[in-house]
């Protein structure tokens, strides 16, 4: 060994005959190669190997490689965030002049891509309903290159006509992307419904501790596939090491907490009907849901982890009910293992007038609940009691 002084910026990894159980956490941006010959063989992708940290890393590749086991993809990319992987769909397949379709309950910065970013670039956008393919059909141009859905919609639960909608762009020759956030893999598999591209935010359920914060893409044609890769890492939508890392961990007990919570869920949404004080319930499988035929078709009896209700008394109702749910967080997000209610009047859709949210059904009493992994029973009184004193009080 060496004991040059520069020795002391390079610390020696100790040899081991036995190997980690658990993937060790990659933090370094760049690798070193033995010498040009097998730098330029890496680069010419004749030998394995990393070069830099946002061209691509272990930790990454690992999660990416357990994401698109569960969704059958084989080249799906890992980026930082939701948001990225859903640019990353759009602006790997479309170009100035090009027209995408858009479901109109898109999230939020979704439908901002949609309205403000693309059309800024030189595309064409419109929104429809995804619930009906006519509406869907009648928006079709001759350049249009894709349509982007969410097979469930935030926050009515609106469940989108993928087997139309996925007919209709075969014919047309468009493309279809799913983001599939909310159902999951275990919920619904787009491509294995003829979906072309597959987009998730890891930060909710796949991850599913808010505690990390990306994004997944993979496309089933494999060019489309290699654009995303390249694009990603020319665009800068590299992921952490660390957070990829979290993420694993979670990917690994996802489907314990998928049971868990869709189970509860599905609870809850009964209990909830026959309270008092609640005016409505929104839950995909259940038989008053506006799309409840679909939603079996598509889902099988799993309504998924979130459930929606509006509760009779408006805001001062929501205030006395938020408040009264001390063992609840309030915070908008979704897919952790914890309960969280969100209030889209006043968080995801406040943007909206008031005459746009009541066309969605979304009043100030309106609230959203992602079901975490509290037992049943308590988390159903946790609400009955929340709600029983938001009674009382408003
Ligand atoms: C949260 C979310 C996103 C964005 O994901 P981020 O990781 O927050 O960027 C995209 N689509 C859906 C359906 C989401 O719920």
């Amino acid at each position: 060994m060496s004991d040059t002084p520069s020795a002391r910026f390079r610390a020696r990894w100790p040899e081991s005959s036995s190997r980690p159980v658990a993937t060790p956490l990659q933090p370094s941006v760049v690798y070193a190669s033995s010498d040009p010959d097998a730098l330029d063989r890496q680069y010419e992708g004749q030998e394995a190997g990393y070069t830099y940290a946002r061209e691509g890393h272990p930790n990454a590749d690992v999660l990416a490689g357990l994401i698109d086991r569960m969704e059958g993809a084989t080249n799906g990319v890992v980026v930082s965030s939701g948001m990225a992987a859903v640019t990353l769909a759009l602006l790997a397949v479309l170009k100035a002049g090009d027209h995408v379709i858009g479901a109109d309950q898109l999230y939020g910065r979704s439908l901002r891509l949609m309205n403000e970013e693309l059309p800024r670039l030189g595309m064409k956008t419109t929104l429809v309903d995804p619930t009906d393919v006519t509406a869907v059909e009648a928006a079709m141009r001759p350049e249009t290159r894709m349509i982007l859905i969410e097979t469930v919609s935030n926050p009515t639960l609106r469940v989108a006509d993928v087997e139309g909608i996925v007919a209709l762009a075969a014919k047309h020759g468009v493309l279809v992307a799913i983001d599939n956030t909310f159902v999951t893999p275990l919920g619904m598999r787009p491509f294995d419904l003829g979906a072309d591209i597959v987009i998730h935010s890891v930060t909710k359920l796949l991850a599913g501790h808010s505690d990390a914060t990306l994004g997944y893409v993979a496309a089933k044609d494999a060019d489309i596939a290699e654009r995303m890769a390249v694009l990603a890492a020319t665009m800068g939508m590299t992921p952490s090491p660390f957070d990829c890392w979290l993420a694993e961990r979670g990917v690994y007990s996802f489907d314990l907490r998928f049971e868990r919570t869709t189970a509860t869920a599905a609870k809850l949404a009964r209990v909830l009907a026959s309270t008092h004080g609640v005016a409505r319930v929104l839950y995909p499988t259940q038989s008053d849901h506006p799309d409840h035929n679909r939603a079996i078709a598509l889902l099988g009896d799993n309504g998924g982890h979130m459930v929606s209700f509006e509760l009779v008394g408006g805001r001062a109702a929501t205030n006395a009910f938020v408040k009264a749910a001390t063992d609840l967080n309030f915070a908008p997000t979704l897919g952790d293992v914890a309960t969280t209610i969100s209030h889209p009047a006043t968080s995801s859709h406040r943007a909206l007038s008031d005459e746009g949210r009541a066309a969605l059904g979304i009043s100030q009493g309106f609230l959203r609940i992602s079901v975490g992994c509290e037992p049943a029973d308590a988390l159903c009184e946790a609400f009955t009691r929340a709600i029983a004193t938001a009674v009382a009080e408003s």
